[in-house]
């Protein structure tokens, strides 16, 4: 008879509803056989762990990543990035399209897929782009299994942009399909006016990056959103939700009476990280949107533990640090990794009681899961459903450093933070591919997810 992969025993599994202690089994085909009781004695398997009473999370998901694969791989590939991935506790990836060649189509999405086949640690989705220019092609990807279309109203070459009527096609078509569109807002005009002032100005410090995109345009591009999601009753994701008055709105839409099927997105640099890095890390701290103030952390935070925010992402977005050096904000890139800090980043708020961890457990597994159409399959800890699992050791203490950005990044804006809370072993289909900060060392077996049919019901 086959033999279980792996038993860990000892554990507390946590849920987006509760905790509670016991074991899991996975059996010989990947997938969890068995929940024990508390104090259940271990079963055989090829790997047996006694989890010391530590927190066990179904595998965690990160549905907001640029591989740079293909296209970009002196920044990052699938194999560097899905490791650091693998060593941060996630064991899903979802993989932004502006890849070279991009995925807004069928033949950059099996570029992209060929390329995670080849070499991801973890499993993986593909997101597909939504620009003026493939209107056509947007079926054959929906097809094809993207989680997600992907659109930004700003920040963005002129041929890429979506203006209103652009929007509002893409919204109607994400409606008509069941699927979901992830939208980064902003305000186009306001950021092209504030540029053009700044530059005029001769400013070029990190500062001035941010003051061209201010809260007051993210407000207005979040308004645009919510009013196309509500029009069409389309499932619309505020990518990189950042400000107080953003959440807000978010926050306002949820409640009213004419539902907006919105779902929000924040990331963990936008909780934990505020403007006054930009003095201290420069280029490296460069992002879109930009650092926020003290007070917008705290929102983000706050929206977290009320509900206003679905599901946390990394936007992790790696730059080489020769790219990042640059002393002229306009000719550094925007983004930084995230990989590594994603899950350390939410859980810390969890040990310092701000949420709490079956928080955790709903903001980085079962929201992300059930929205982009992985229910049943990831994201729970329950019979049958992929044997992806998490252990979290909720009391070590560490302040992020060099050596925790596995990225090929190599540096982020997190070190010198001090997070409770890091996962400490993580296991794919039942089997360990990381443990302590390393890769356990078998061959990449990440294999490509396809959407299922939708399953949430807002
Ligand atoms: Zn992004």
């Amino acid at each position: 008879m086959a033999k279980n992969l792996l038993c860990i025993h000892n554990a507390r599994l946590v849920s987006g509803r509760e905790m509670r202690h016991g074991g899991v089994v996975v059996g010989p085909d990947g997938r969890i056989a068995d929940i024990a009781e508390a104090g259940a004695p271990p079963v055989a398997a090829e790997s047996v762990i006694d989890a010391g009473n530590r927190l066990l999370f179904p595998g965690f998901i990160d549905a907001h990543v640029h591989m740079r694969d293909p296209g970009f791989p002196h920044k990052e590939d699938f194999e560097s990035g899905s490791r650091a991935a693998a060593c941060g506790g996630i064991t899903t990836v979802m993989c932004m399209p502006n890849t070279d060649p991009p995925v807004t189509s069928i033949d950059g999405f099996d570029a992209a897929r060929e390329a995670g086949e080849l070499s991801s640690h973890v499993d993986f989705m593909l997101q597909g782009a939504v620009t003026p220019a493939n209107r056509q092609e947007r079926q054959d990807l929906e097809e094809a299994g993207v989680a997600s279309l992907e659109g930004l109203m700003s920040d963005v070459p002129d041929g890429d942009c979506l203006d209103r009527t652009e929007l509002h096609v893409a919204v109607e078509g994400t409606a008509a399909c069941g699927g979901v569109l992830g939208i980064y807002t902003g305000d186009r005009s306001r950021l092209e006016t504030a540029i053009t002032i700044l530059r005029a100005l001769g400013r070029t410090d990190f500062r001035s990056f941010a003051e061209a995109r201010s809260p007051k345009a993210e407000e207005r591009g979040i308004r645009t959103a919510i009013a196309a999601s509500r029009k069409y009753k389309a499932r619309i994701v505020l990518r990189q939700v950042s400000t107080a008055g953003g959440f807000e709105l978010a926050r306002a839409a949820k409640a009213s009476k004419r539902k907006a099927p919105i779902f929000v997105e924040a990331t963990p640099h936008h909780l934990h990280l505020d403007d006054s890095l930009v003095e201290r890390f420069h280029g490296l701290a460069q992002v879109i949107p930009p650092l926020r103030s003290r007070s917008d952390c705290d929102a983000a935070v706050r929206a977290l533990a009320d509900g206003t925010v679905d599901f946390v992402a990394s936007d992790h977005a790696p730059h080489t640090q020769d790219e990042k050096a640059g002393a002229d904000c306009w000719s550094v890139p925007a983004g930084i990794p995230g990989l590594d800090t994603l899950v350390p980043a939410v859980a810390d708020l969890a040990a310092r009681g701000l949420i709490s961890w079956p928080d955790v457990a709903r903001l980085l597994s079962e929201t992300p899961a059930a929205l982009f159409g992985l229910a049943g399959r990831k994201g729970s800890i329950q019979r049958g459903a992929d044997g992806d699992l998490v252990l979290l050791d909720p009391e070590l203490r560490r302040t992020v450093s060099r050596t925790d950005i596995r990225s090929r990044a190599g540096r982020s804006p997190f070190e010198g933070t001090t997070l409770t809370g890091w996962p400490v072993m993580t296991a794919l289909r039942g089997r360990v591919i990381a443990s302590d900060g390393k890769l356990a060392g078998g061959p990449p077996a990440g294999i490509f997810l396809k959407r299922a049919e939708p399953s949430w019901r807002s």
